[in-house]
């Protein structure tokens, strides 16, 4: 069992933190959506309470790849971060090496810190054990509140987790409580909404999830390979054909629980000038290209979703990056949000779905957790979790 912060006393403790600051940026570096650093709140605000001698908090920022890139400092985060906090947050240039330690040590009682982009270094991504025990030097506890990164065997989540006490932060808390009760006790007819590019990507998740799924209600670009499976024409649209035995197989033995649209709008281009049709799944013309679920095909889901005791949703339901095309994933977005249970999303593209409606706060739970929230889902062991549970058993 991994433990969690009610184990430990923080008082006058030097405590790092695993954050996942892990933030979409646009061409000028600005950050364009704050969620993962307000979700962080709730742990460096417990921690704060208990008089630590310091926070220190780490993250790694896009794929630095080992080395240091100017547009990949933490400088921003560190002050939107302070804006939200109310509190000075003190940025550091490195996150390792003797200058970090003298700095922090420098510092005046229960300031917060946080750390340099941990991708500026090579080690962070080899699970380097030297590293960990660098960064660990820093500290007398260590927290993983990085749900998003938890599916990655890298220093910062698994190899640090060797050399000092940790738990298991509030929003990692959450996260694994919400996504547990989906795949373990869900309350029946659990619903699964399936969307999103690619069968390909989400393969074991798929797979584990039809299982313990009452209904899966399936759009996005991945229908049109389920199409072909049943020798359906399709046009233009993305079909991945050396997963069409797969999707075959699924429908034969989910026969009765997946659900596919009747009606798609098909277009004759991905823009938002093109033109666009409504058509019957089997009518799809040729050169058109399917690209969202239609109004009528919105209202067949919403049938089945209207008595869901839990609903799962992953991957928008159509190119939702072009407003026409984001008209289905739109109304079930709005539909899910209005429903009176539990409702569960995950991956970054529904997230951001679902932030960008302003709906987050009427589901249950939205995942900070893109690729580690399917894995969790797939019933994969998390490393960093597993490194967390070793660390419980290490210093008992
Ligand atoms: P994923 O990361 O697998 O959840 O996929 C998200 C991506 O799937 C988004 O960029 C969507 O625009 C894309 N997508 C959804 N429906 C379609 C479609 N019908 N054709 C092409 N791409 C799509």
């Amino acid at each position: 069992m991994m433990r969690v912060l009610d184990d430990f006393d923080f008082s006058n403790k030097r405590v790092i933190v695993r954050t996942d600051y892990n933030v979409p940026l646009d061409a000028g570096g600005r950050i364009v959506d704050d969620r993962r650093i307000r979700e962080s709140i709730p742990t460096i605000s417990y921690l704060l309470k208990r008089r630590p001698a310091v926070v220190i908090l780490m993250s790694h920022l896009g794929r630095p790849d080992g080395r240091v890139v100017e547009k990949l400092r933490l400088d921003r985060v560190a002050k939107k971060l302070s804006l939200i906090l109310k509190k000075k947050v003190v940025k550091l240039d490195d996150c390792v090496g003797g200058e970090v330690l003298k700095e922090i040590a420098g510092l005046p009682f229960g300031s917060v810190v946080l750390l340099e982009n941990l991708r500026f270094h090579p080690e962070e991504e080899k699970n380097d054990r030297n590293f960990a025990k660098q960064l660990a030097l820093l500290a007398d506890v260590y927290v993983n509140d990085a749900f998003g990164c938890s599916h990655r065997a890298h220093a910062s989540v698994v190899a640090i987790a060797d050399f000092l006490p940790g738990c298991a932060g509030l929003l990692l808390e959450k996260e694994l409580k919400m996504l547990s009760l989906v795949l373990k006790k869900p309350k029946r007819p659990f619903v699964v909404v399936l969307g999103g590019a690619k069968v390909s990507d989400k393969i074991g998740f798929i797979k584990n999830l039809v299982k313990r799924a009452d209904r899966v209600l399936v759009g996005g670009a991945m229908v049109y390979t389920f199409y072909k499976a049943l020798g359906f024409g399709t046009g233009k649209s993305l079909v991945e054909n050396d997963k069409v035995g797969f999707a075959r197989e699924l429908l034969r033995a989910g026969r009765k629980k997946l659900v596919l649209p009747s009606e798609v709008v098909v277009a004759d281009s991905i823009s938002a000038k093109a033109r666009t049709r409504i058509v019957g799944a089997r009518d799809i013309p040729e050169g058109w290209v399917g690209l969202d679920v239609s109004p009528k095909a919105v209202d067949e889901f919403k049938l089945v979703l209207k008595r869901a005791g839990t609903v799962l949703w992953n991957g928008p339901l159509g190119f939702a990056e072009i407003p026409k095309f984001a008209r289905g994933t739109n109304a079930v977005a709005r539909f899910i949000a209005n429903l009176d249970c539990t409702t569960v999303v995950c991956g970054g593209d529904t997230g951001a779905v679902v932030e960008r409606l302003g709906l987050a706060r009427r589901f249950s739970h939205v995942s900070t957790g893109g690729g580690a929230a399917l894995e969790f889902l797939e019933g994969k062991k998390l490393p960093a979790l597993r490194a967390l549970e070793k660390n419980a058993e290490k210093f008992r």
